[in-house]
């Protein structure tokens, strides 16, 4: 077998590609929404893309699912109500689930084929899919959140694709005042906000919608995600309130990660010179 077989993404836009070394790929389909393809790599374990992008891989996705999840339930009062859109991989909602306060966490995807793929190629990151607090559903969350009723969530996660295709209304004024409609008095949203190296102009835009949408306070926070253009990923909280770190259930935290703790938590809040700069 042709052992000198790569992965490679290439994102135009930005001048930069990602490739990891494959042993074959498993699995390729075009489901009603996306194009799905699932490789077998020779250092990374099982790799998922989707429309041409790496979106999660066996070996580190526990960065992002970590770092999409912890920190914004620990700067939240009290999260019991948790919506989580897109995260078809489930691994989002496996970090939720680990936080005993939280009482309901639903997971609204559009495309139910990444979830099916996910079951056969990532069953780790499924393990918590049977949790009685889990409730699964494939629709449009642009849909569901022009349909949710005032106050009727706590925190929003928004685990999506690229702003591109059906993701693209994800990122925009309108799905934010939405958000703001449906979440409670302390309520926030962490979104996925690619990298601040390469999409600074994409995350002033966010926070310039989310800030007009109703959102009263902003913030980013950073982590390395290898797979993801340039290694180095971002999630923007929005939030109605001030947000208030719940410092010391963070450090008694009784569930085990593999990145997040109190001191990553402190790091990842932390702004970098250039990104002060642009929000000055
Ligand atoms: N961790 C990945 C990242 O940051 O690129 C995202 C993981 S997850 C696989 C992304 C999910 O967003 C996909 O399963 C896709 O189906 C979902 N998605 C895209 N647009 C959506 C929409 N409008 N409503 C609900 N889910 C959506």
């Amino acid at each position: 077998m042709n052992s000198n077989k790569w992965f490679t993404e290439q994102m135009l836009s930005t001048g930069t590609a990602f490739s990891l070394k494959i042993k074959e790929k498993l699995h390729e389909e075009q489901s009603d929404f996306q194009h799905l393809e699932i490789y077998d790599t020779e250092t990374f374990g099982k790799l998922m893309v989707i429309d041409g992008c790496t979106m999660v891989s066996t070996r580190d996705n526990f960065f992002y699912h970590e770092m999409m999840s912890h920190p914004a339930l620990f700067l939240h009062p009290n999260p019991k109500r948790v919506w989580i859109i897109g995260g078809g991989d489930c691994g989002t909602l496996r970090e939720v689930l680990k936080h005993k306060n939280v009482e309901e966490a639903v997971q609204i995807d559009i495309d139910e084929r990444v979830t099916r793929l996910a079951e056969i190629y990532f069953p780790e990151l499924c393990e918590s899919n049977g949790d009685s607090r889990a409730d699964l559903k494939f629709i449009d969350g642009i849909q569901w959140l022009k349909d949710a009723a005032p106050n009727s969530v706590d925190l929003i996660i928004v685990d999506s694709t690229d702003p591109v295709g059906v993701a693209e209304g994800l990122f925009g004024e309108a799905f934010y005042r939405d958000c703001v409609a449906c979440l409670a008095e302390d309520g926030m949203l962490i979104q996925q906000s690619e990298s601040a190296l390469l999409h600074l102009d994409l995350i002033k835009d966010m926070r310039s919608a989310m800030q007009t949408a109703g959102f009263s306070h902003q913030q980013t926070l950073f982590f390395p995600q290898c797979i993801y253009p340039s290694g180095w990923w971002s999630g923007t909280i929005a939030s109605k309130a001030e947000l208030i770190f719940r410092a010391e259930d963070c450090a008694n935290k009784d569930f085990d990660t593999i990145y997040y703790n109190l001191d990553i938590h402190h790091a990842a809040m932390a702004q970098p010179e250039f990104f002060k700069k642009a929000f000055a």
